[in-house]
């Protein structure tokens, strides 16, 4: 058959395929600013850079509800401010329009700016499932001169584990012995059950004999080495859509109803977090993220 003869109800189908394509990865984009995997700015400068994209083609109603603590209300009176049609999408605003929405983003949720002149002692966090351990295993092995932390756990290891090398493993006499006589630098219980601690004299040592220090650890001891240290570097590791971070979470399905929600209730929590965070690092290929990482780390040390 001639170019341009197809029948027309293949056309239709294509074209209603094209169009369910299309509002699914919408919805996903949406998904994405709801739990914070995208800042609202960031799906703007998409929208902007193409008109066509998911983000696009997003209508400005849609795009508002979407961030957390924005209503219809508030979405509407937003919209009357800043002179925007309801019925607009994001990549067809005018140049004024582009302009007054970016500016009311920044001035409301201020996306986090990354901090110069930080230290050389790097914390890597992010929400569970992220591939923090991955990230951190694949710096040990193409950067052996960033020295990585090796955490003290009150967990059993697991096969393949070793002593002094993934963890110590401790019981519980002894962790508590270690905090008691302040060897750690923090502490925290993670998921409700293992107690996990960084010990404070190697990295004191590294640091000192001019070694840049990466800690990958859980977000409360994150937030422990902030305060403990301000002049920490705290990278936050995100995944590339919250589909893929339920994905990673949820998604052998092994878990009942009420494991699972907890789970992205979690999630959601520690995606909220990233705001205290002087970087952050889309986790979409471990060497892409891992060399990311190492390379904020050389701008720490500068
Ligand atoms: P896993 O048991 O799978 O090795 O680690 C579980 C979690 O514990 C991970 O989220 C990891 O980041 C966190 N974690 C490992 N070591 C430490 C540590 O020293 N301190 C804190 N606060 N969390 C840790």
């Amino acid at each position: 058959m001639a170019e341009g003869q197809r029948p027309p109800e293949v056309d239709r189908i294509a074209a209603s395929r094209k169009a369910v394509a299309a509002r699914r990865s919408r919805a996903a984009l949406k998904r994405d600013i709801t739990m914070r995997v995208a800042s609202p700015q960031e799906v703007v400068r998409r929208a902007f850079a193409d008109a066509t994209s998911s983000a696009g083609t997003m209508r400005v109603t849609e795009f508002l509800t979407a961030i957390p603590a924005i209503g219809e209300g508030k979405r509407d009176r937003i919209l009357a401010d800043l002179e925007i049609s309801p019925v607009k999408r994001l990549g067809g605003l005018g140049a004024r329009q582009r302009r007054d929405l970016m500016t009311w983003l920044n001035g409301r949720l201020p996306e986090p700016v990354a901090r110069d002149g930080r230290s050389r002692l790097l914390v890597l966090a992010g929400p569970t499932a992220v591939g923090k351990g991955t990230v951190a295993a694949k710096i040990r092995e193409t950067h052996p001169e960033i020295h990585l932390s090796v955490s003290a756990t009150t967990r059993a290891p697991r096969p393949g584990e070793q002593e002094g090398v993934h963890y110590y493993f401790v019981d519980d006499a002894e962790f508590d012995r270690m905090i008691a006589d302040g060897e750690l630098l923090e502490y925290a219980t993670v998921h409700n059950s293992h107690r996990y601690g960084t010990p404070r004299r190697p990295i004191e040592e590294a640091l000192a004999a001019g070694k840049t220090v990466l800690l990958e650890i859980d977000l409360q001891g994150a937030r422990q080495v902030r305060a403990a240290e301000p002049s920490a570097t705290l990278i936050f590791l995100l995944p590339p859509t919250w589909d893929e971070l339920v994905d990673r979470l949820v998604g052998r399905g092994t878990e009942d109803e009420a494991e699972r929600s907890r789970r992205l209730k979690t999630a959601r929590r520690e995606l909220a977090a990233q705001g205290e965070f002087d970087h952050r690092v889309v986790n979409a290929d471990v060497a892409t993220a891992a060399a990311e990482v190492v390379q904020l780390s050389e701008a720490s040390a500068r």
